[in-house]
């Protein structure tokens, strides 16, 4: 099969041609359909300090897909060949504390595909039975295939009740904006997001009601007075994973505050807590997907008009993945998708 590769511990990822996955007894093989570019693809790609940490090479990469069930194991019921899906990409283990408690999301003994196993960039794909979602016909393989980065829009926006709520978003890269549109799904009163780069603030107004604001240029203060809040927002979602938006995240909270945190800065940050104490606030931190309640609660709002299609921009087949990664690397983009049902050479 044609899969895309870490094949040298050095930047790039290259097209090989690898067997096609044996599956165990209780694995599915999934022929892949499409496939998202993740902001985790593009540390693989640059192969920074945590990707030289983290990924072993070679290794297919990519978690974000959509595709079709083509074989089970033997000990597989439930699932038939020929249902479509999407997966979560996290491997959980079954013996922590928390794993046998039913917080599987909590396991710390979790592998990524494409991460620290063999990934969804690729014609095949195995996966445990156990983390293969069901895609309904409401969901075709472009959402689907962009239903892992969604998931973690979900579990940061419904982290707190955003119902009446006034809700900031810090960053709008795709999660951002994912999160920012399931906020005005659920029901916040106002919705702002902020980033520096115009072109994602004018992506995030084509997806969703929501109030952009680029920080570099406009004053939150100004905002909250042209929006008539008296106060503060009452829950911040950090998406951007930058210093300076956690900070006017934490000035802009009314008292008691809460804040859910995706973002991931590059290392070791200041924080001033002695604002964050006397502000009474809440913050918790947020990592991958519940298992597999954001699952079923975002399936559910797509089937109940959630509409984020908006935020893929690009749309391209795998072999022209470089063209991908070099768009996704720029910045300037929402998500990319590659379909993998024909594979040229690139
Ligand atoms: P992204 O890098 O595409 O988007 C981040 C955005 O923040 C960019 O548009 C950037 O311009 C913007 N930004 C930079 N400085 C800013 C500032 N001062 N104020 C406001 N915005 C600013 O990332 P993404 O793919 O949308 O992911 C969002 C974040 O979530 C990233 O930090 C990513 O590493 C992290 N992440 C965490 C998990 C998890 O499980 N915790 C999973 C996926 C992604
Ligand atoms: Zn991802």
């Amino acid at each position: 099969m044609k899969a895309l590769e870490k094949s040298r511990p050095e930047p790039g990822l290259w097209q090989v041609t690898a067997p096609v996955p044996v599956i165990g007894p209780d694995d599915v093989l999934i022929r892949v359909h499409k496939t998202g570019i993740c902001g985790t693809d593009i540390h693989i790609w640059n192969w920074d300090d945590w990707a030289q940490r983290t990924v072993p090479v070679p290794l297919i990469t990519g978690h974000e897909f959509a595709g079709e069930i083509v074989a089970l194991g033997r000990n597989v019921t439930g699932l038939q060949i020929g249902q479509r899906c999407s997966g979560e990409g996290h491997l959980i283990g079954r013996d922590s504390r928390q794993s046998r408690a039913g917080k599987f999301h909590l396991d710390p003994a979790t592998r990524g595909i494409g991460v620290n196993e063999q990934g969804a960039f690729a014609e095949y794909l195995r996966l445990p039975a156990f983390n293969v979602v069901l895609l309904p016909d409401a969901i075709d393989d472009e959402i689907g295939a962009i239903l892992d980065p969604l998931g973690n829009a979900v579990h940061t926006a419904l982290s707190f009740d955003l119902v009446g709520e006034d809700v900031l978003v810090t960053g709008a890269g795709p999660i951002g904006i994912m999160a920012a549109a399931v906020a005005r799904h659920v029901g916040a009163r106002h919705v702002v997001i902020t980033d520096v780069n115009p072109m994602r603030l004018d992506l995030a107004a084509k997806v969703a009601d929501l109030v952009p604001v680029n920080v570099a240029v406009e004053d939150l203060g100004d905002v909250k007075s042209r929006l008539k809040m008296r106060e503060g927002f009452d829950v911040g979602l950090e998406m951007s994973g930058n210093q300076q938006a956690l900070d006017q995240m934490v000035d802009n909270l009314v008292m008691g505050g809460r804040i859910a945190l995706l973002g991931i800065p590059p290392g070791k940050s200041l924080v001033d807590w002695s604002r964050i104490v006397f502000k009474a606030i809440t913050i918790k931190g947020v990592y991958g997907r519940e298992i597999f309640e954001t699952w079923y609660k975002m399936i559910a709002m797509l089937e109940n008009g959630l509409n984020i299609r908006p935020v893929i921009t690009h749309r391209m087949a795998a072999a022209d993945f470089a063209t991908g990664f070099e768009i996704m690397r720029s910045g300037n983009s929402g998500k990319i998708v590659l379909d993998w049902r024909e594979v040229a050479d690139p």
